[in-house]
């Protein structure tokens, strides 16, 4: 069980060791050790990668017991432990009526979430997590403990704030910036199937006299490309293999591009919005429903291809992308590369398509 992450694809990952650190002095002795013996390394927190990239069958630093979560009314902060996942982030901070602006899923982990960037539902009024950050703590490759703010180690934490997890060190606490919550509501809308080319143009639509403002937003699809998506799902409920397969738009704009594409790691500033393909099967499906869903996916993210931007979201990690320096980091990708070159010149960190790795 220890070994299991979220997505069953990567449970054949056999790590040699699975060590749960309490404190950052654990996980500076994890590191003195891998780098002792050359073994592989890797960091874990929520386990939600979805290239299976907190498993090695290496050592696993397992941060889930650094999990406590902290709310300060007067410097409007909240101190989360890197092992925290989001269910308790929302429920420990609604006590204190303030919350953070985190991703939808109750089990990701604060960790893999944030040093990715971190989309979520009010990412238009408040950025994306990450644009939230005030300070981390983290261990380095070489096993030193050091705090990154804007004052301290400030490259550091411009390279946190979406270069990606597993890349710089292993980070051990995050501060964030909070925001006052009072009643929520959440809601639903159904449209009839009949409806849905029209609800998707709408949608998209509706954002467009903030974007239209701005010279920076991508265009809208038109009415073929989404007519491929309504077709593409169509496609979708007639494979075989189980599961369930689509694609997720999720609205971006407003304060996440607020921020300049510089002025931390993550780079998509003038996104419309992130369209994320899914598909699910079974784990009884037969190989070639396996594939036949996978083709059905990268057909689909073939087609969108001339609409979309060429820039893909590094926490919707993509083991297919052959660019995914530029998809993910863009013009960021050199001065990521420096960060990792003073950090972690000997790539103790080295997991696939994070910055300073060669490999797909
Ligand atoms: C069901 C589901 C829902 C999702 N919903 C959203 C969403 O709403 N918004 C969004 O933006 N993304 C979402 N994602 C994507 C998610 O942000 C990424 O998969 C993220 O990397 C998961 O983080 P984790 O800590 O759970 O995963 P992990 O697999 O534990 O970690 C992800 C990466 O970060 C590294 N890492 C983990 N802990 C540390 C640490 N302490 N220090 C340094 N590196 C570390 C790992 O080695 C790995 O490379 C979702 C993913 C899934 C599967």
């Amino acid at each position: 069980m220890a070994r299991r992450n979220f997505n069953p694809r990567f449970d054949t990952v056999r790590p040699a060791g699975i060590a749960y650190c309490e404190n950052p002095h654990d996980v500076s002795e994890c590191l003195n050790f891998v780098r002792r013996f050359g073994l592989p390394v890797t960091p874990r927190c929520g386990g939600h990668s979805y290239t299976g990239a907190s498993l090695v069958p290496g050592l696993v630093i397992d941060v889930s017991p650094m999990s406590a979560i902290r709310a300060d009314a007067p410097s409007e902060t909240a101190t989360i432990g890197a092992g925290a996942r989001l269910i308790d982030v929302y429920d420990k901070l609604s006590a204190a009526d303030v919350s953070i602006p985190a991703g939808s899923c109750p089990t990701v982990g604060i960790s893999g979430l944030t040093l990715g960037g971190g989309i979520g539902v009010v990412s238009r009024a408040h950025g994306v997590l990450s644009d939230n950050l005030r300070a981390i703590e983290l261990v380095t490759a070489d096993g030193r403990k050091l705090t990154c703010d804007a004052k301290n180690n400030s490259d550091l934490f411009w390279a946190c704030r979406g270069g990606g997890g597993a890349t710089f060190g292993v980070v051990t606490s995050f501060t964030f910036a909070t925001h006052p919550t009072s009643e929520i509501v959440v809601f639903f809308l159904n449209w009839p199937w009949s409806a849905a080319r029209s609800a998707i143009d709408a949608w998209q639509h509706s954002r467009e006299p903030e974007y239209a403002a701005s010279q920076i937003f991508t265009r809208p699809m038109d009415g073929t490309a989404i007519d491929t998506i309504l077709a593409a799902v169509q496609r979708r409920g007639g494979l075989s293999g189980g599961g369930q397969g689509g694609i997720a738009l999720d609205a971006l704009g407003g304060a996440v591009n607020r921020v300049a594409p510089d002025a931390t790691a993550l780079v998509h500033r003038n996104g419309l919005f992130n369209a994320q393909i899914t598909t699910t099967w079974t784990t009884d499906a037969p190989t070639d429903a396996i594939r036949a869903q996978q083709n059905w996916l990268r057909s689909l993210h073939a087609a969108m291809k001339p609409s979309a931007s060429g820039q893909a979201y590094q926490n919707y990690a993509d083991a297919g992308l052959t660019d995914w320096k530029q998809a993910y980091f863009g013009a960021n990708y050199p001065r990521l590369l420096t960060v990792k070159n003073r950090y972690d010149p000997d790539r103790v960190f080295r997991i696939p398509q994070t910055v300073g790795t060669a490999t797909k």
